[in-house]
């Protein structure tokens, strides 16, 4: 069977099995079957794929079926400029998130020596990635759990900024090492009741990553609380937030000294992300 008969079976079985991305998928799995680019796939249509690889690919594709998401399936994940290692104890990073690192460069253009918290560090995505940006900032990073801080610990290795990293396994309420310049987050912000309605993708995520408790605001409470204590006076904290959650969530950084800054939209045009500053 050549390449692009494989393909297509492999489309079709996913299409069969209302995965709605199958052609894109087929393909990204057709690349990590055979360890080739995608370049090569479309330059190479027409050969012979070996038996062992088709067979590989053939398994990839039924992992798929299930709904395992891809970035679990072939282990990473592109964010930001950056390839990420991923597996199902971490957040599989989202191009709406991306509009953090935006935003904190914008803030951070003139500054160079910056001391930066991530609370929740999950795949390190957000902290590295502006780590990788800026070279002379420092950053912390904690995370309630090991498994994830093993990930982000990986991803600073092969990134080259674990120098520049240090990380905590810690719950937020119990963490008070440090003063920082600037705080991020993507803390948990979906409705509990919620979790169960969204795409079957997500059953596959740590719950731990997602789950905000009744209204979706248990842990930002915490975040922007212990925040005001480890930020320092006229630091930015810059949370990611779910996209019904702006006005909530103005509430808590009013109450808890901060100045409201920006609320900021994803790709989508939901308000995503909000920028508070310590007064
Ligand atoms: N944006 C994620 C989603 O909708 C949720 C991330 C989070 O809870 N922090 O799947």
């Amino acid at each position: 069977m050549n390449i692009q008969t494989a393909l297509k079976k492999g489309q079709s079985k996913l299409r069969d099995n209302n995965i709605l991305s199958a052609q894109l998928d087929s393909e990204i799995l057709m690349s990590k079957a055979i360890n080739k680019d995608k370049k090569f796939i479309i330059l190479n249509l027409n050969k012979e794929i070996k038996k062992k690889n088709l067979s590989y690919f053939n398994f990839l594709i039924s992992e798929r079926v299930k709904s395992k998401p891809i970035a679990h399936i072939i282990k990473k994940k592109d964010f930001w400029k950056y390839e990420f290692v991923v597996n199902k104890d971490v957040l599989i990073p989202r191009p709406d998130t991306e509009v953090l690192i935006e935003e904190v460069l914008e803030l951070t253009k003139n500054k160079n020596e910056l001391n930066i918290l991530d609370i929740g560090i999950g795949s390190g995505c957000i902290l590295i990635s502006i780590l990788k940006e800026k070279k002379n900032f420092i950053g912390t990073g904690i995370d309630i759990s090991n498994k994830s801080l093993k990930i982000s610990y990986a991803n600073s290795h092969k990134l080259g900024i674990n120098n520049r990293l240090r990380l905590f396994k810690s719950n937020i309420d119990n963490f008070s090492i440090g003063k920082y310049d600037l705080i991020i987050s993507n803390p948990p912000y979906i409705k509990k009741n919620n979790l169960k309605c969204l795409d079957k993708d997500i059953n596959f995520e740590p719950k731990q990553a997602l789950d905000g408790g009744f209204d979706g605001l248990s842990e930002m409470r915490k975040v922007i609380s212990r925040s005001s204590k480890l930020i320092k006076r006229k630091g930015y904290l810059i949370l990611e937030i779910g996209f019904d959650q702006k006005n909530k969530v103005k509430e808590i950084l009013k109450k808890e000294g901060f100045y409201i800054k920006k609320i900021v939209k994803d790709l989508s045009y939901h308000d995503r992300c909000i920028v508070g500053i310590k007064i």
